[in-house]
């Protein structure tokens, strides 16, 4: 069993980007900057943008985060998105999800410029992925992509199954590695919570990506030898044992699982740090204008 280590990996890129920005920065050219927008008090989502504020700061990108209270109206924010996709310091922007009941997030997410959608969740870049042209891919699946990569991990021909199919995990992922690419080229079946016999159909898998939820949801049993087994879950338990009151779980049952699988990302340090990085390589390709010409 090798474990695939996502913080190492994710280190790696970070220092070359670092270097590329030294570069910019020598050569006297525009520093990426990243904007995000975040709405509320929410823990996770304030801890998820501190982490992105604090990648970008390491990577020598510059960073500015808007703050909403909770009862913010839709159309403070759809200004602010209108004023980022005209800012020409600004070279790509997120909003933080989830946001409050009263805002629809569909209209917010359509509102952002295709062009600095960095988390890529506009529906013209996910179209642009699915018929395979140039666009921003949403940061978790082009992180795993990356890991799968640089793992050299065969996926041509493989039997892939992908467990969930939310529009930033799921259904992307799907996609990306089911494409006339490398990685890719895998026979995918995209399961959900209405699937019959998941077990059954996840026992085939060559590879097995847990994008559901459900916290050690993946045990053993369910899992073919030698299978590669991606997690994507994070889901937060109270603990005892840790000085925050707190432990993050993956959906797979990480001990047992590993004694079977050929590759496994471990929960935290597998997927997690791997999803920041593609949201700073997004916004360096924003800045040079590598998927829209600028
Ligand atoms: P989501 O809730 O939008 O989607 C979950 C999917 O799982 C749904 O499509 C549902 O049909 C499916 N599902 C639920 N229960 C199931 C079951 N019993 N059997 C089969 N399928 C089932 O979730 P999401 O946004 O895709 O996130 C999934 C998990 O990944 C969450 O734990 C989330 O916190 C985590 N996540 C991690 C990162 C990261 O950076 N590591 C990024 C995004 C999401």
């Amino acid at each position: 069993m090798k474990i695939i280590d996502g913080k190492k990996i994710a280190n790696d890129i970070k220092e070359e980007i670092a270097q590329e920005v030294a570069a910019i920065r020598e050569a006297g050219g525009k520093i990426p900057h990243l904007a995000a927008i975040i709405v509320g008090h929410d823990g996770a989502s304030e801890t998820y943008v501190g982490h992105k504020e604090k990648a970008c700061n390491q990577v020598g990108f510059n960073s500015t985060v808007f703050r909403f209270e909770d009862d913010v109206a839709e159309d403070t924010l759809l200004r602010r998105v209108h004023d980022l996709n005209e800012d020409p310091e600004i070279d790509g922007f997120i909003v933080q999800l989830p946001m409050p009941k009263h805002i629809s997030e569909q209209k917010i997410i359509e509102a952002i410029d295709p062009k600095k959608d960095v988390d890529g969740f506009h529906p013209i870049n996910l179209g642009r992925m699915v018929i395979g042209l140039p666009a921003y891919i949403s940061a978790t699946p082009a992180g795993i992509m990356e890991l799968i990569k640089r793992y050299n991990i065969e996926t041509l021909g493989k039997d892939v199954v992908v467990i969930g199919r939310s529009n930033i995990v799921g259904k992307p992922m799907s996609i990306l590695l089911g494409q006339k690419a490398n990685p890719g080229n895998a026979t995918v079946t995209m399961c959900h919570s209405r699937t019959k016999n998941l077990k059954e159909v996840v026992l085939r898998a060559d590879i097995v990506v847990a994008a559901l939820g459900r916290a050690e949801f993946l045990t053993a049993d369910m899992v073919k030898e030698g299978a590669t087994v991606i997690d994507v879950g994070i889901t937060r338990v109270k603990s005892d044992k840790t000085k925050s009151g707190w432990k993050l779980l993956g959906d797979v049952k990480f001990d047992e699982v590993a004694e079977k699988a050929e590759y496994i990302t471990p929960v935290p340090g597998g997927v997690g740090p791997m999803t920041i990085v593609s949201l700073l390589q997004n916004t360096l390709k924003a800045s040079k204008g590598e998927i829209y010409p600028k």
